[in-house]
């Protein structure tokens, strides 16, 4: 990918937090996350560090293996990124800094301003009395103490000014500064979001689940994990075309949204899936969420709202697996998986829980 040439030749300093706390750090971090949004590229700390190299540095082995990576049509994934950061980058000492950096900054341009505004102040009142004085002096004194007392009143205008651009110079790069990092928070939540449902994504989700039972494995908690499916949808599609498919993926989304909203990580998980993910929570509590998910979904006429025709009832079909200690991902999500299926063959609308049975407590 060719990167645009303004960048090209830039002398941008090798050390990336000097590079930006510079004049040019923000455009540098503003254009490392358009570059990222456009690739979706999912924005970690790291793969952030990593961008802000890519943009900042001209050419590098780093920018080079980006660029032959997103030319071979690769996704430059967390995982990725942690390799590339340990192979191109392993004196970076970044991490966590590299978007403090940005707060750090920001408070000490407010503090700089502050000082500015005061000085303003003082300088005010000193011009003030300068030309009190000046006033006071009158014609019958004009002379070298009149004319000292002018120097010292213009020179203290033309500080005034100077200050007054300076203040206004720093306040447009705080404010740049709080637009970057909404941007970066946009970034964030889009690169982690399903844009129809509004549900967490399938990428974030896996990124969650791995989280959230890592996090168990230490704190010795439960974790269950659901999975969610929307009984005869393709038929439903084909009856009445994507269109509906799609609001009645909403419809059911914004149910399991409800219920299953934070610290449950409600996501889409494909197609008509969805999953919900209870941390610290056994099964008998996602069963009875479940169960309401499920009697709510069903208990609304949904409605052509072109014509009023009745859409037809929607039910879904549901299955959990409360974690073994130690158990994989993977493991995890198979069980979920095997508990809907047995809720489909069982005549659907119904939630199962998984047997732990089949289970293999695998790392
Ligand atoms: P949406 O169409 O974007 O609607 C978002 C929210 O606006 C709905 O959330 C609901 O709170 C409100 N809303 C929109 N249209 C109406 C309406 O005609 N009457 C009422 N009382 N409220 C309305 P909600 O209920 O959670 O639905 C989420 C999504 O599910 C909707 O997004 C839509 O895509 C789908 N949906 C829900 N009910 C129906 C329906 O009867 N027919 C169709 N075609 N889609 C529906």
């Amino acid at each position: 990918m060719a990167r645009s040439a303004c960048w090209e030749d830039n002398t941008m300093p090798r050390d990336i937090q000097a590079s930006l706390r510079s004049p040019k750090g923000y455009e540098v971090a503003r254009h490392a996350l358009d570059l990222m949004q456009a690739h979706q590229v999912w924005p970690t700390v790291r793969n952030f560090e990593l961008w802000v190299n890519y943009v900042g540095e001209g050419a590098s082995p780093l920018a080079a293996e980006i660029d032959r990576l997103l030319a071979a049509g690769e996704a430059i994934t967390e995982s990725l990124g942690e390799a590339l950061a340990a192979q191109y980058l392993p004196e970076a000492r970044l991490n966590g800094d590299i978007l403090e950096a940005g707060d750090a900054l920001s408070k000490e341009l407010q503090s700089v301003t502050a000082a500015i505004e005061s000085a303003q102040r003082s300088s005010e009142e000193y011009g003030q009395e300068l030309a009190t004085a000046s006033e006071r002096l009158g014609s019958e004194h004009a002379g070298p103490v009149k004319a000292v007392v002018e120097g010292l009143t213009n020179a203290t205008r033309k500080v005034q000014g100077e200050n007054a651009v300076l203040e206004s110079q720093l306040a447009e790069t705080t404010a740049e500064l709080g637009r970057l990092r909404e941007s970066l928070d946009q970034v964030r939540r889009d690169a982690m979001t399903d844009g129809l449902t509004n549900l967490t994504n399938r990428k974030a989700f896996d990124e969650r689940l791995e989280q959230i039972c890592e996090r168990a494995d230490a704190e010795g908690e439960a974790v269950t994990l659901a999975i969610i499916d929307i009984d005869h949808f393709k038929n439903f599609n084909d009856a009445w075309g994507h269109q509906i498919g799609d609001q009645v993926l909403r419809y059911v989304a914004s149910v399991i949204g409800r219920l299953g909203a934070t610290p449950r990580v409600a996501a889409r998980y494909g197609g008509e899936e969805f999953a919900i993910i209870f941390p610290a929570e056994s099964g008998r509590t996602a069963m009875a969420v479940l169960e309401e998910i499920r009697t709510e979904v069903s208990s609304r006429a949904l409605k052509r709202r072109s014509t009023n025709e009745d859409l037809g009832a929607i039910t879904v079909s549901a299955g959990y697996a409360e974690r073994l200690a130690g158990e994989s991902t993977m493991n995890l999500v198979e069980r979920a998986d095997a508990a809907l299926y047995a809720s489909k063959h069982a005549g659907r609308n119904r939630t199962t829980a998984a047997t732990p049975v089949a289970a293999v407590a695998a790392a």
